[in-house]
């Protein structure tokens, strides 16, 4: 086995106790050499992150109110981490150094950032392995996007002569020389980043939970874990709203095939969820599906025209008038003498009025009308393709549960199969649809 990445997320760096089985974790492999820390989380449900109180305290400085008290929480949290360790260790030097910086105005990205920072310095020294400040070896370009030749090329400098090493995530250096960070919960994207640049063999990415669920558990009673998915399978079901990886982690290991482990601190010997490229998967799930996920809020914006579909130009016409007004669409199912554009809602909040006004004056449809109130169901597994009777067997169970479907789209990939229904019936269908894959297969 190769280099491996390992990046912890928040709660399994709390504190002292979690900080130490991460630790034992990381010991327990040599080949766990670079290691990717998150800002302590939270210990308990209405607990508040360091990155949270950094941004309130911060938010303080700013205005130039009296921020002592917060910060004195914040130095207070990693000193109970460190004293809980046993550790002869001190961050008062950076604790005064942040201060003067909050005094300088040195921006909420340099703000947020320092939760990583500290806690990748009590980390390394804790484990004994040498600190890689991100800001020396993540960089953005100008647009904000990730440059990633400097950083990939940066990283492999740095890492060169060590074998192990702490690289905090979350923050890089922006175009001009301040400090930037990734969008919340990008420390999974620090990860990545450094996986793909040292072309480890696993990134493992080790949380709160045992990876994913073939269903959010909030719908379904104890779901059962999605063992192996991959990449493209995990971009539809985050896209409906599944979350244990943020989104852009995907891509940095993605193009060089490096795949993911999700692993839970709190049971290491879990397996978790393995996330694969698509030509290393052998194993294909034992319930035809890889899993379920969904969202409420889309609206439908329903055409009728008689001889619609021998009007050239009619559909672009009205995606024409969506774009002119910066509205993605989602879906467009279609038939000879209607349409229907689902979007989200909260795209054309406030806005409905007047863009069904200018469609009507665009393409004159006989009727035009707005449904709100549309949830989509999104079905997602690669072993679909190769099954026969998967929509039978999803439109049997909403049929069962009485549920009407207002619309059904099956991507070309056959990767997914994407059900509108109302509001109202979304957790039912998801129920219904888990039952008779899952349950029914056990
Ligand atoms: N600490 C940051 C956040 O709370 C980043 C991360 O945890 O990945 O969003």
């Amino acid at each position: 086995m190769g280099v491996k990445v390992v990046k912890f997320g928040g709660s399994s760096l709390a504190d002292a106790g979690q900080m130490k089985k991460a630790a034992d974790i990381i010991k327990a492999d040599k080949n766990r050499r670079y290691v990717v820390p998150s800002a302590p989380g939270k210990r308990f449900s209405d607990d508040i992150k360091v990155t949270d109180l950094l941004y309130k305290c911060y938010g303080l400085a700013e205005k130039g109110d009296d921020f002592s008290e917060v910060l004195e929480e914040i130095h207070s949290r990693y000193r109970e981490i460190i004293s809980g360790l046993g550790m002869d260790f001190s961050i008062d030097e950076d604790i005064k150094i942040i201060e003067a910086d909050f005094k300088k105005r040195f921006g909420s990205n340099y703000a947020a950032s320092r939760g990583e920072y500290l806690n990748g310095k009590v980390l390394a020294a804790y484990l004994g392995f040498p600190f890689v400040d991100a800001a020396e070896v993540i960089f953005f370009s100008a647009d904000g996007s990730l440059d990633q030749e400097k950083t990939a090329q940066a990283l492999r400098n740095a890492l060169a002569d060590k074998e192990y090493a702490v690289i905090p995530g979350f923050y890089g250096c922006g175009a001009d020389g301040y400090v930037r960070t990734f969008s919340r919960g990008g420390s999974d994207v620090t990860g990545s980043i450094v996986a793909g640049a040292v072309r480890a063999s696993l990134y493992e990415n080790w949380t709160d939970v045992s990876g994913f669920l073939v269903a959010d558990p909030r719908i379904v009673k104890n779901p059962e874990p999605i063992r192996t998915i991959t990449y493209t399978e995990l971009r539809e079901l985050s896209y409906m709203g599944a979350s244990v990886l943020h989104e852009e982690a995907i891509f940095p290991v993605r193009s060089a095939g490096i795949p993911i482990n999700i692993k839970n601190t709190n049971d290491p010997s879990a397996p978790g969820t393995m996330i694969v490229p698509e030509s290393h998967d052998e194993e294909v799930s034992a319930y035809t599906i890889t899993g379920i996920a969904g969202k409420k809020n889309f609206s439908a914006i329903n055409l009728h025209k008689d001889r619609m579909n021998s009007q050239i130009g009619f559909c672009r016409d009205v995606l024409d008038v969506l774009a002119e007004n910066g509205i993605c669409i989602e879906h467009m199912p279609s038939s000879i003498d209607s349409m229907t554009v689902i979007i989200d809602s909260a795209h054309i909040d406030g806005k409905q009025d007047e863009i069904v006004t200018q469609i009507r004056k665009r393409v004159k449809p006989d009727d035009i009308y707005v449904e709100e109130g549309i949830a989509l169901v999104a079905v997602v597994g690669r072993g679909m393709c190769r099954t026969r009777g998967v929509a039978a067997r999803i439109f049997a169970a909403l049929a069962h549960a009485r549920i009407n479907v207002k619309m059904i789209d099956q991507g070309s990939s056959e990767l997914n199969v994407i059900v509108g229904v109302n509001e109202e019936d979304f957790e039912q269908a998801i129920r219904c649809i888990y039952d008779i894959f899952v349950t029914a297969a056990k």
